[in-house]
């Protein structure tokens, strides 16, 4: 059985006294949220905090009341009435209802990035004699490489992304608002570009996006995503006004991708402008071998999903395909 390393733990009922204590503490703290992922994660010792300073009891951090609070669990979340389709397809999609009852949107959105040289227990990492992420100094899938190229794996970041987003960052010093896409970095160890001390403390949607989110990943009933492909469309008649596609589990950031969402301005979404911004698309998906299923065929499958995306959004009926590709619907 993988014992957990032992730990402080902290409970604030508020998010300027959690704030104050991972200033104080430094980087020996971490946060936890629901511990879906950061738990199992200490278990292997890939994070090894000496005090946890817990989210839980913290009721602003759950609130629903034009922003969507942090603490909200994925279930809350799917229980809201007037969420983009985009976030609920992609929150339905996180792993199992019983994850997504503990697991929380901040937890989600500041989920660690994975590998399949790293996401192991500590023997098997040690056998290997570790890698650039921790305990090691090579990377075993680029092994030129002094950046580690470990997978962002998170489902709502994508969409929100998508859906132009805002997070709220709150630490010692103040509070701050930055795009939800401005949040990841390029990197498997410093995958966020949140100061230590801060918390993500809540997301804004603007409204008027027709959104959709496309996942794949081997197992329909649970798996993290080896690709998604979430976009966001605001139409004038059925002229495409404004665009914003993005790609996750394709690099160590979900990200916007830049030339199809402006390529798909002023368009009409006919068969031969959704098949050009699908390759536009792929040709930014830089997928790694350290995760799921063959990398080759994970770039091609880019394509794919975006075309079903945009046909999507175009008003086709997709559900079959839906059905093919994720062995259920959402
Ligand atoms: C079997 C299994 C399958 C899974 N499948 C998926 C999947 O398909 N898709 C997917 O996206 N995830 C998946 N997960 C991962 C995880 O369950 C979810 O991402 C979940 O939403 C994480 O939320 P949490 O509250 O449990 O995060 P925690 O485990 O509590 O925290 C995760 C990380 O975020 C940090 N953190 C948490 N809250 C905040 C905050 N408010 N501000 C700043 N930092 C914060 C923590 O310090 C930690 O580094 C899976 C996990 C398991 C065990
Ligand atoms: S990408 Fe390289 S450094 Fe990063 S976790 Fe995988 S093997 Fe380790």
């Amino acid at each position: 059985m993988l014992r957990l390393p032992w730990f402080d733990y902290r409970a604030p009922r508020s998010v300027a006294e959690a704030a104050k204590i991972l200033a104080g503490e430094g980087p020996g703290a971490m946060l936890v949220a629901g511990g879906t992922d950061l738990l199992p994660n200490m278990k292997r010792r890939h994070q090894t905090p000496k005090v946890l300073v817990s989210l839980k009891g913290i009721e602003s951090l759950r609130q629903a009341n034009g922003t969507l609070g942090a603490g909200l669990t994925l279930s809350e979340v799917l229980k809201l009435e007037k969420i983009p389709a985009a976030l609920r397809q992609a929150a339905a999609q996180v792993a199992t209802p019983h994850l997504r009852n503990m697991g929380t949107l901040g937890g989600n959105l500041c989920l660690d990035t994975r590998c399949t040289y790293y996401n192991q227990n500590y023997e098997w990492r040690q056998a290997i004699d570790f890698c650039l992420k921790k305990d090691g100094d090579t990377c075993w899938v680029a092994t030129a490489s002094k950046r580690c190229v470990a997978v962002s794996s998170t489902d709502t970041a994508p969409a929100l992304i998508a859906l132009n987003a805002e997070v709220k960052l709150e630490g010692a010093e103040g509070e701050r608002w930055i795009p939800a896409a401005s949040l990841y970095q390029n990197d498997g160890i410093e995958y966020l570009s949140r100061r230590p001390d801060e918390i993500l403390t809540a997301v804004k949607i603007p409204a008027g996006w027709r959104s959709t989110y496309w996942k794949l990943r081997r197992r329909g009933a649970f798996d993290f995503p080896i690709l998604g492909v979430a976009v966001a469309l605001k139409f004038s008649g059925d002229v495409v006004d404004e665009a914003r596609v993005a790609l996750g589990a394709a690099a160590s950031r979900p990200f916007l991708v830049e030339k199809a969402s402006e390529y798909l301005k002023g368009k009409k979404l006919t068969d031969d402008v959704i098949a050009e911004a699908s390759t536009l698309l792929a040709n930014r998906a830089k997928p790694m071998d350290n995760t799921d299923m063959d990398l080759y065929w994970r770039k091609e499958v880019a394509d794919d999903f975006a075309g079903y995306a945009l046909r999507e959004l175009r008003g086709d009926d997709m559900r079959a395909t839906r059905l093919r590709v994720a062995r259920y619907a959402v």
